[in-house]
This record gives structure tokens, sequence and C-alpha cells, in this order.
């Protein structure tokens, strides 16, 4: 789904990413680890078409986003992905299942109903007229899942969707990705917990912004990821 061929990204004399290439199957689950600052968000940006390579070509589905100027890079974003971000993004003067409306907007009319089923399904339904502030750090992240799903995007990116999570929350959300997979989803999710990197199909090393190693499953074990694509095959 994702054709990534030598991309750089450069700030000055910095490069965040350096000759990165990466080929991402449909349906597929990556993990995107490495420490901090290897260039994880800046990689996930340059695929959520938030950001531009300086070098180096990008097809999602054939489409050259590294060509692209923000008005189709725009219209990707709203058609294709599901965006779960490191900062959580939610308008801070609507409430939980407003957030997620919004969303529907850029598709079709808003519909409730929808809305509070995906807050349901991440656990957040009897918090959905809740405002931002009046929830914790936690239920926040909750939202923008449910939020990134709404459309029923091919690709989900997210970027730490359980950092702020307790180990119960981090289960749900953790479910909640295996039914999305299941579903056919595309996910990519950058990750600083191995518990849920451990989750994709293939984990994606990056150290100063290069792809330094690449790990199949989990300790030569076969991941659920890889299990139910070998059934389907
Ligand atoms: P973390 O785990 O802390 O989120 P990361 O792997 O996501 O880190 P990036 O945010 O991709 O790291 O940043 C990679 C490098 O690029 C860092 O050295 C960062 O300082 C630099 N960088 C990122 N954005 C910019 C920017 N807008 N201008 C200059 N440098 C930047
Ligand atoms: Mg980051």
């Amino acid at each position: 789904i994702y054709s990534i061929q030598n991309v750089s990204r450069r700030y000055g004399s910095l490069a965040a990413l350096d000759d990165v290439s990466l080929d991402i199957r449909r349906g597929e689950w990556i993990s995107i680890v490495g420490p901090s600052g290897s260039g994880k968000s800046t990689l996930m940006n340059i695929m959520g078409c938030m950001d531009s390579p300086t070098e180096g070509t990008v097809l999602l589905e054939g489409d050259r986003l590294d060509k692209m100027g923000e008005p189709e890079l725009a219209n990707v974003r709203r058609n294709k992905i599901g965006l779960v971000f490191q900062q959580f993004h939610l308008v801070q003067h609507l409430n939980a299942v407003e957030n997620v409306e919004l969303a529907q907007y850029y598709h079709s009319m808003p519909d409730s109903q929808e809305a509070l089923d995906a807050l349901e399904r991440v656990g957040m339904k009897d918090r959905a007229t809740h405002l931002p502030r009046e929830l914790s750090g936690g239920e926040q992240q909750r939202v923008c899942v449910a939020r990134a799903l709404i459309n029923h995007p091919d690709v989900i990116l997210a970027d730490e969707p359980t950092g702020n999570l307790d180990e119960v929350n981090e289960r749900i959300v953790i479910d909640f990705f295996h039914q999305l997979h299941d579903g056919g989803t595309t996910l990519i999710v950058v990750t600083h917990d191995a518990e849920v990197a451990a989750q994709g199909e293939r984990q994606i090393i990056l150290e100063h912004g290069r792809i330094a190693r690449e790990v199949i499953g989990v300790d030569g074990t076969p991941t659920k990821g890889q299990k139910n694509r070998d059934e389907a095959e």
C-alpha cells in the first residue's frame, strides 16, 4: 500500500530521515520503534501527508505523495488515512462525541449514533458528553482512536497510541487494533512499548533516521497478524 524509496527529510544539516526505503503491504500491521529523535514521527508525518520528504519518493496506493501540494495531500488525508497523534489535537470546546463527529464532516453528514458506537468500541460511551478538559489523558487518547477510524480509512497511522494508557486501557486499544487488522485495515504504529510493538507483523527499528533492523514476529514465533495472513492465503 506504501512504497517508500530512498526518502530523506533534512532540517538544515540534520537528517531526521536518512535514505529510508520501506514497502508496506495492504492489510499489514507494522510497528515502528527506536529511540527518541530517531525519526519515527517524521516518517509517520510523511506517510500521513502532513510533511514531505526533501528527497526520495513516497507512493500510497500508486500515487506520488512526494509530488503533491497541500490541497491534494489534504484529500488523501481525508479519504484514506486515520491519524492518532502523539499529542491529541482534540477540539477543546467540543465534547467527546462531537470531536468524533467532526471527522465525519469530511466525508458525509455526522452521524451521532455511529460516533457513539465508535466511542463504545473503545470503552468511552459513558464519557461521550465530556469536554476534553474533563477527560483523563488515557480517555482523550481513546477519543482520538475512535475519531481516527470513524471514516473507515485504508490506513491507520498511530503515533504512541497507548503512551498515556494504563494496562487495562492499553489492552482495549490493542484488542481494537486487532479487530481493525482482522477487518483488513493497514496499521502503522509507532510505540515505545515492547508489548504493543510485538503485536505487529514486522517491527521496523529506526536509529539516527535510518532503518537499523527489521524484526519479523517475536522470537521467531509468528505473530497473531502473520498467522491471520497465512490462514487467509
Ligand atoms: P520521539 O520518540 O521523541 O517522539 P521521534 O523518533 O519521533 O522521537 P522525530 O520527531 O521524528 O523523532 O525527530 C527526528 C529528529 O528530527 C530529531 O532530532 C528532531 O529534533 C528533528 N526534528 C523534528 N522536527 C523538526 C523540525 N521541525 N525542525 C528541526 N528539526 C526537527
Ligand atoms: Mg515522535
